[in-house]
């Protein structure tokens, strides 16, 4: 049978809740990581390195780029964003599905080298929700929340390249979705690749 994990791309638009959704999904799903970005980015309050993100200098960032140390990096808002590799794939490896939560640009870059890699794309049940729930955190000042919101709505013109979309109504409603759609996705003939190949060769060793 399949032994690998699943490979999970979680993206959405600031403030769509996707952090909320994702906590309360990894909650019951035990045999989930999360995978910890880097980012140059300064620490929001309460964001602990190593946990929420691995706080970089620019210098170090561009060095573990230049080394093929991230398996997708953008740049967002004024700062760079990206995956570490080697614990994706040491993950993946001892079959635990992994979650990114990242970007559209760097969705996209994981399409292309992960073509098995589960796509989901959360929006917002409206435009004008987002803005109210993006007002409403109070993390950021105004210009940025400007900012975010022009951003979102580039964010959501990628939305038709995702593999499935989560509508975040409630919180309840979008895990019951991301979960079904991750049942869907570990019955896909794209996922038992390996799987059917492994049985397609014992068949013919058998058969000769
Ligand atoms: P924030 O600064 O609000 O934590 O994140 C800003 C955006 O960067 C979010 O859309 C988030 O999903 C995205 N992001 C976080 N980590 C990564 C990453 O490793 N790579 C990419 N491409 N985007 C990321």
């Amino acid at each position: 049978m399949n032994e690998k994990g699943l490979l999970i791309v979680f993206s959405g638009p600031s403030g769509v809740g996707k952090g909320t959704v994702l906590r309360q999904y990894l909650q019951s799903h035990p045999n989930t990581a999360f995978s910890v970005s880097a980012t140059t980015r300064s620490p929001r309050e309460g964001e602990i390195h190593g946990q929420h993100y691995y706080f970089l200098s620019r210098e170090e960032f561009e060095t573990m780029a230049a080394n093929g140390g991230l398996l997708e990096y953008a740049e967002f808002a004024g700062n760079f964003y990206g995956t570490p590799r080697d614990a994706v794939e040491q993950r993946l490896k001892e079959g635990v599905d992994v979650v990114l939560e990242i970007e559209v640009q760097g969705a996209m870059q994981v399409k292309k080298q992960c073509p098995e890699a589960l796509l989901v794309f959360v929006m917002p049940p409206s435009f004008e929700e987002l803005r109210r729930r993006l007002s409403g955190r109070g993390t950021e000042d105004e210009a940025t929340v400007c900012c975010r919101l022009s951003n979102a709505a580039r964010e959501m013109e990628a939305a038709k390249q995702y593999d499935y979309i989560v509508v975040n109504q409630t919180v309840e409603q979008a895990v019951d979705q991301l979960e079904q759609i991750v049942g869907a996705a570990k019955h896909t003939a794209a996922y038992f690749n390996e799987f059917i190949d492994e049985v397609e060769k014992d068949a013919k060793t058998c058969c000769k």
